[in-house]
């Protein structure tokens, strides 16, 4: 391998952060912080082990993710209620906010909508921050486990991946085929995940979720959503995914209305304004 001889002087320019995120709309988090104290819990799923499940959320309500009875890592999808050619776009959210998401970020839609499906209002495991190897909680990395990445690597068939039992619950909950529902799944936003990047090899890792029954992270709906979440067959994710071999827990899907009076001020998010000329005339 031969180095060019300015090759220090390329490797020492500095980084420039791609998306400077100081013209970002920001969330009016006072806002949400207020209408929160005044929640009133209208549903809640069960989403069980191996399993995962569909749930609505109207505009302007919150929904809650909640560890029970065991460390568990949860993998969601997020769709525009009326139209699931709008979904949750995992790597313009990396892009936007970062490898994993906390308090204050917001999880953004597929082009060409790109706004804000949700935005995140509570995080009890915002405490983790960065450990030291480089990982930390909720990412926006993975893609989801799901068999064919499996059968890739093992050679083995496996059906209760992330990725195939988000195809079921969208399948049930919307009466569509299986072939017609995996259409729609996209990445996840990996809840309650502990991941990173090896710093030697750069290869994508996860290690034991911190996360404890009671732990939750909330979200705030900005327009009407569907949503699944599975709970991963890898458990708390630390050792295997992809087989029956780790603990595997439950996860608690709450649906939480504020008083209307809290969001008074408040507005739904619109789709981008960008008028998809793409340069040509119309
Ligand atoms: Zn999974």
């Amino acid at each position: 391998m031969n180095e060019p001889v300015d090759s220090t002087a390329r490797r020492t320019r500095p980084p420039v952060i791609c998306y400077p995120v100081e013209t970002l709309p920001a969330p009016n988090m006072s806002l949400y912080l207020n209408a929160r104290q005044t929640l009133r819990k209208l549903d809640e799923i069960m989403v069980q082990p191996r399993d995962a499940a569909c749930f609505t959320v109207p505009a302007g309500h919150f929904f809650r993710i909640t560890s029970v009875d065991g460390p568990q890592v949860g993998d969601l999808n997020i769709w525009a209620r009326d139209n699931l050619a709008e979904h949750f776009y995992s790597g313009k959210t990396r892009a936007l906010h970062g490898t994993h998401v906390t308090t204050g970020h917001r999880l953004w839609s597929n082009f060409p909508y790109l706004r804000p499906l949700a935005t995140i209002t509570h995080d009890t495991l915002e405490w983790y921050g960065k450990d030291e190897f480089g990982g930390s909680v909720h990412d926006v990395i993975g893609t989801r486990c799901d068999p064919y990445t499996h059968r890739l690597l093992s050679g083995q068939s496996y059906h209760n991946c992330c990725h195939s039992n988000l195809t079921r619950a969208l399948a049930a909950c919307r009466d569509m085929t299986l072939d017609e529902a995996e259409q729609h799944i996209h990445d996840v936003l990996n809840v309650f995940m502990c991941t990173g990047f090896t710093r030697d090899t750069g290869q994508y890792f996860m290690k034991a979720s911190p996360v404890r029954p009671d732990d939750y992270l909330e979200f705030f709906a900005e327009t009407d959503l569907l949503a699944a979440l599975s709970a991963c067959p890898g458990g708390d994710c630390s050792t295997e995914h992809s087989s029956d071999a780790a603990p595997c827990y439950p996860l608690l899907v709450e649906i939480l209305a504020p008083e209307a009076a809290a969001l008074k001020t408040w507005t739904p998010a619109f789709p981008s304004a960008y008028d998809r000329s793409h340069g040509c005339d119309r």
